[in-house]
């Protein structure tokens, strides 16, 4: 289904354990806008877990991304808030039609992604969608995706949109994010995914993320990423 606005959300606490929290880098170091830092504080987000010290410089000045680091070490929050940032950066708008989308393996994924969107995001007027529904739920779904800026959605389920709803273009998207990449592919994903390419603009950014670099990540990351930084992150960093 999707949801109106990400104003109206509620604010996400932090529970991550303490030893991710070791080498402490605060969010307000990071230049981020006023309205993402008070949001981040809101949700008790202070300091950035090594994953998102990794990834953000790189995120923020607009870098293609392929990160790899273990369940549970903060990824949405490393995408999330650059994705919010670049088009809040390009001033984006209710009327400036699709400028980022989120791919995630499963609905469940998808689900808490948006929620963590929802949260960044609630200080920001970005109309955000979560597009993973069932079969009846395709139709009430296209009245509404062609007025969302930011999607998170399955693979199967943003093709057919990108196929089948009038008026859904993803021709000016600015920022693509693949979650749980390896996952994705395990579920036989592909050639979703390479259909959905074709239909986004080459100058996007794109991070990739996964729990694991397998063969088939690294050939995706041929495939969809330009000149990537590589951020491989393990419990001792
Ligand atoms: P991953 O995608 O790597 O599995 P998540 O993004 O789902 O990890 O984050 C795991 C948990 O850590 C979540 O409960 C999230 O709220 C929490 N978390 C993420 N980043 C931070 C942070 N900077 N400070 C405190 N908690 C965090
Ligand atoms: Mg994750």
């Amino acid at each position: 289904k999707v949801s109106a606005s990400l104003a109206s959300s509620l604010p996400l606490r932090g529970s991550l354990p303490p030893d991710l929290r070791s080498g402490k880098q605060p969010f307000d170091s990071f230049p981020l806008s006023p309205f993402t830092l008070s949001a981040l504080r809101a949700s008790s987000f202070i300091t950035a877990t090594p994953v998102q010290r990794a990834a953000l410089p790189h995120a923020l000045a607009g870098r293609d991304i392929l990160a790899a680091a273990k369940t549970g070490s903060g990824k949405t929050l490393a995408f999330v808030v650059p994705l919010v940032e670049a088009l809040w950066r390009e001033r984006w708008g209710p009327g400036d039609g699709l400028g980022a989308a989120v791919i995630a393996p499963t609905r469940e994924l998808a689900v808490q992604i948006f929620e963590v969107l929802r949260g960044v995001g609630r200080n920001h007027s970005l109309a955000a969608g979560l597009i993973t529904g069932g079969k009846r739920e395709f139709r009430e779904e296209q009245g509404s995706v062609v007025r969302m800026n930011v999607l998170v959605a399955t693979p199967g389920r943003l093709l057919q949109h990108l196929e089948q709803t009038p008026g859904f273009s993803a021709d000016a998207l600015r920022v693509l994010v693949l979650d749980e990449a390896d996952r994705i592919l395990d579920l036989g994903f592909a050639r979703q995914l390479d259909a959905i390419l074709e239909y986004l603009p080459k100058g996007r950014q794109t991070m990739l993320f996964s729990a694991t670099q397998t063969k088939s990540v690294r050939q995706l990351a041929r495939l969809s990423l330009d000149k990537p930084e590589y951020i491989s992150v393990n419990e001792k960093d």
